[in-house]
């Protein structure tokens, strides 16, 4: 397919989710590279969809360069979803603030805390949401549909990015003068928290930048879209 026909399938369904969940529809973004070309289709063809994006308290300074470049850019409202102060401070003080390192359940916790709690409390009262899912992400991801039911969630999940490859996004990215993270350019693929996050090298896999002192065998993807699990149990993982 053509990018041109991805762009028109993407805001197609952009539109078809606005119509019929107005308010009750949210975009919570990574700002990764899909990311800033959703949001760039949203401002110019599907205003009005509400877009967010949370603040670990961990971030890069180049995510919140980004975060004032894509506001300045497009005049947009981009709403910033913080985690619960007490329960990072019970966290932090009683595991220390780099705990992730320690084990995996100490980064599922952290996930939970400062990514899924936050996520989960700015989902109420929601009927739908928008990812920027892809199918060529993971083997995993390989059957996403346009629209599927969230049992994590009990929402609606709607995935306009499903076709786009890597090269359709920075293909678009260059010709729309699209606002990025820096950090792609210094071969950051997948950008999450700054301790959590590295730089990948020539032939590795997209998400060996992320928790790369884990095993292998532990799987880096995003505990927001596991959908085998039921609610409350698919804590930990990547985040938006
Ligand atoms: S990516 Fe790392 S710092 Fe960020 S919430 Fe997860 S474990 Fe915590």
């Amino acid at each position: 397919m053509a990018l041109k026909d991805k762009v028109n399938t993407t805001v197609a369904l952009l539109r078809q989710a606005r119509k019929k969940h107005g308010d009750r529809l949210v975009y919570p973004c990574a700002l990764g590279s899909e990311g800033v070309v959703q949001i760039d289709l949203i401002q110019k063809y599907a205003p009005g969809i509400r877009v967010l994006t949370l603040d670990t308290g961990r971030l890069p300074q180049e995510t919140y360069e980004l975060m004032e470049r894509l506001r300045e850019h497009y005049g947009m409202e981009l709403e910033v979803v913080f985690p619960d102060r007490e329960e990072v401070e019970a966290m932090v003080n009683e595991h220390g603030v780099n705990l992730f390192y320690r084990s995996v359940e100490f980064r599922k916790m952290c996930c939970a805390v400062r990514k899924i709690h936050p996520l989960r409390r700015a989902l109420q009262g929601m009927e739908a949401w928008i990812t920027g899912r892809r199918r060529d992400q993971s083997a995993d991801r390989a059957a996403i549909q346009p629209v599927e039911d969230d049992p994590v969630f009990g929402l609606v999940k709607y995935n306009p990015m499903l076709d786009w490859t890597e090269d359709d996004i920075w293909a678009y990215i260059r010709e729309h003068d699209v606002p990025y993270n820096r950090l792609h350019d210094k071969h950051y693929v997948s950008i999450g928290c700054a301790c959590c996050t590295r730089a990948i090298t020539v032939g590795e896999d997209p998400r060996a930048g992320r928790w790369w002192w884990e095993n292998e065998d532990t799987v880096a993807e995003c505990g927001l879209h596991v959908t085998r699990l039921t609610r409350g149990e698919g804590e930990g993982g990547e985040g938006i």
